[in-house]
């Protein structure tokens, strides 16, 4: 029902379907294992943080109507069943999922973490910004600290109006200043890792997806169906994701040795990195098709900035699970980009650089991006066997 093993599913990938999910079946363990490491299962985002592209935000999404269009009656259902429940971050565990930092105790946390990625974090003088997202997301004083495992993404009845109109913009910003025929890869690769990422969303909520006449969560075929599965684009762009994700992981396996982690766990952790990386293949994706020239530097530049837009306009999403969400995978993207197309033309020791450079968080978020689209292609081999079932009247 969804795309055959063998469709070629991008320019510039030169792997099947099938081997994706060879290698997804290889890697699935590790990753697991790796985001709930301490390292890893950790995020900062700043929730409070003004959405700069409309003049009032609120203005989109008055009534909680706009926040619900897929149940229909939720008024009469209880209170645990409510969008802004649903969609809440789970704070009332007893170790305090989120919380909030002062900058002192924020210094403490890092240091917990043995990370001492600060000084590696700013941009010295002058340096050109290489990056895809606004380094200040994690800086700023009202980010709270969120444990990604007990905040898991999954169906919030976050929708209609508001989040349509999110989706409009993400979109929009597609759209390059110069329509030239070099701009279309561009163009496309960026339109595929939008659509990647609205479609592997649309997977998850699909997947661990609330049905309000039993209160049971768990897989929705009808639904997947709906808004994935009956789009054979859509899927693919989720393959899509998965290549350029897994090959810019590739792209760092030499350099990662510098990385810096933490004590007790380091050998730990690293070793499962290596587990993933090591499965990974060079031909997932050439990003040297793109951006071949100096005409292509400002096209780069044009990309750079609109994906960091895409990146902020998850301040404007009003349901904190899913701008949480949306925070962690745009700012994989925004990472994988980064070492896709800075990584390129320096020599050795700035590549090094580069990756020295890497910030926690965007180390976290590069694999829990990773993390969120194995678990999409997992999902989708197991709705394509939902589908076979349903089919063979079984
Ligand atoms: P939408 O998904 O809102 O899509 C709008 C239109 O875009 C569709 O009508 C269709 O024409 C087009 N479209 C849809 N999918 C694609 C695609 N893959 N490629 C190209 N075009 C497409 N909801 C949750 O339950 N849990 C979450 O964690 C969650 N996280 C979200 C994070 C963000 C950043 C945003 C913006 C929304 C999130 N949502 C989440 C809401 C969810 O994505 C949908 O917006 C919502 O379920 C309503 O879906 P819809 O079918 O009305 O269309």
């Amino acid at each position: 029902p969804v795309i055959s093993d063998e469709t070629p599913f991008c320019p510039g990938c030169d792997v099947s379907i099938a081997e994706i999910n060879n290698i997804n079946k290889k890697i699935r363990k590790d990753i697991v294992s790796l985001v709930n490491t301490d390292f890893f299962k950790y995020f900062k985002f700043d929730p409070f943080k003004k959405c700069t592209f409309w003049e009032n935000n609120d203005g989109l999404c008055f009534s909680r109507s706009c926040a619900v269009d897929v149940v229909e009656d939720w008024d009469k259902l209880p209170e645990y069943w409510q969008p802004e429940v649903l969609g809440s971050l789970d704070n009332a565990t007893s170790d305090e999922t989120v919380t909030h930092h002062t900058p002192e105790d924020d210094t403490s946390f890092l240091n917990e973490l043995c990370n001492d990625d600060k000084k590696k974090q700013f941009l010295e003088k002058n340096e050109h910004d290489l990056n895809y997202y606004d380094i200040n997301d994690f800086l700023n004083k009202d980010a709270v600290l969120v444990d990604l495992s007990k905040n898991p993404e999954r169906f919030t009845g976050y929708g209609g109006q508001q989040a349509g109109q999110i989706w409009k913009s993400i979109y929009a910003e597609n759209c390059f200043s110069s329509d030239e025929t070099d701009t279309c890869l561009a163009k496309d690769a960026f339109y595929r890792i939008v659509s990647g990422l609205h479609a592997s969303i649309g997977t998850h909520l699909s997947n661990d997806h609330l049905d309000t006449t039993t209160g049971k969560w768990g897989p929705d075929l009808d639904l997947f169906m709906a808004r994935v599965g009956n789009f054979p684009e859509r899927v693919s762009n989720i393959y899509f994701n998965y290549a350029i994700v897994a090959k810019s992981l590739w792209k760092i396996k030499p350099y990662l040795k510098d990385l810096d982690f933490c004590n007790d766990y380091d050998n730990d952790v690293k070793q499962k990195i290596i587990n993933i990386v090591s499965q990974l293949d060079s031909k997932l994706f050439d990003e040297d098709l793109m951006f071949k020239d100096d005409y292509d530097a400002s096209i780069k530049d044009d990309f750079r900035s609109r994906f960091k837009n895409v990146t902020k306009i998850m301040d404007c999403v009003h349901c904190d699970r899913c701008k949480m969400w949306g925070k962690v995978q745009t700012t994989g993207y925004a990472t994988s980009l980064k070492i896709l197309f800075e990584l390129n033309e320096a020599d050795e020791a700035s590549k090094q650089q580069v990756v020295n450079r890497l910030s926690k968080f965007e180390l976290i978020s590069l694999l829990n991006t990773f993390n969120r689209l194995s678990t999409s292609i997992q999902s989708i081999n197991n709705f394509e066997k939902l589908y076979e079932e349903r089919v063979n009247g079984q």
